[in-house]
């Protein structure tokens, strides 16, 4: 199973992504959290990363194409992934259609501005492992504590309101057309984002078909 999904920042995007990675036992390629990972540990890469993420700003294709292709070519990504953030603007959709990578469907989550708003607030990420928590909606069973890895959990920079809002202009700008992209190639489902995790997640398997 090949899957995209596809949603404004905040939408619930890693926390349904981690569990498709537990219901189809494959991994979630994570732009974003492999790009902070990258910062957090200094790399060549994070330094690029570091300034158009801090803005809410896109970091360049060239650079995102590069991570991401050799992160596909990982033996772990032979039975299927799930691509979370990527891709994010139709150039980046074009390339991954050029590619042989066969996508099996895109998945959308519509969440309103005002909800993301107020729950972007509240979120939380595994610095190690990127797992999604919320001060509110889930929280680690030990505070500050990775429930995955032992990780310690911070908010994130990039989610700070004036960001967020920056980021969502960007996304219903420039990555929201994608949907029409996938839906004329017969591959978007789409999910309304439900207040509990739970309830969105059967809704996602659903959609799937599970
Ligand atoms: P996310 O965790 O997916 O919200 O990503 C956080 C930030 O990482 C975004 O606001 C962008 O600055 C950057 N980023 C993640 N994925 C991409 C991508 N596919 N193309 C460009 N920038 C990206």
């Amino acid at each position: 199973m090949n899957l995209i999904i596809l949603a404004p920042p905040g939408a619930g995007k890693g926390t349904q992504a981690e569990m498709l990675s537990k219901h189809f036992n494959i991994p979630t390629i994570s732009t974003g959290a492999m790009l902070r990972h990258n910062i957090d540990e200094g790399t060549e890469l994070g330094e690029i990363a570091k300034k158009f993420i801090d803005d809410g700003k896109f970091v360049p294709d060239d650079v995102m194409i590069k991570m991401v292709k050799e992160r596909l070519r990982q033996p772990d990504c032979k039975n299927g992934f799930i691509l979370d953030g990527f891709p994010r603007n139709i150039n980046q959709a074009e390339t991954l259609t050029a590619s042989k990578l066969k996508i099996d469907a895109v998945l959308t989550l519509d969440v309103s501005d005002e909800e993301i708003i107020r729950r972007v607030s509240g979120r939380l990420e595994c610095s190690e492992c990127g797992t999604a928590f919320h001060k509110e909606y889930r929280k680690p069973a030990v505070e500050g504590v990775c429930d995955n890895c032992g990780g310690t959990i911070k908010t994130r920079k990039d989610d700070k309101p004036e960001t967020v809002k920056e980021r969502l202009n960007t996304y219903h700008a420039i990555t929201e057309p994608l949907k029409k992209y996938f839906e004329e190639r017969g591959l978007l489902k789409t999910v309304v984002g439900r207040e509990g995790i739970e309830d969105t997640s059967r809704e996602v398997l659903r959609v799937l078909g599970e």
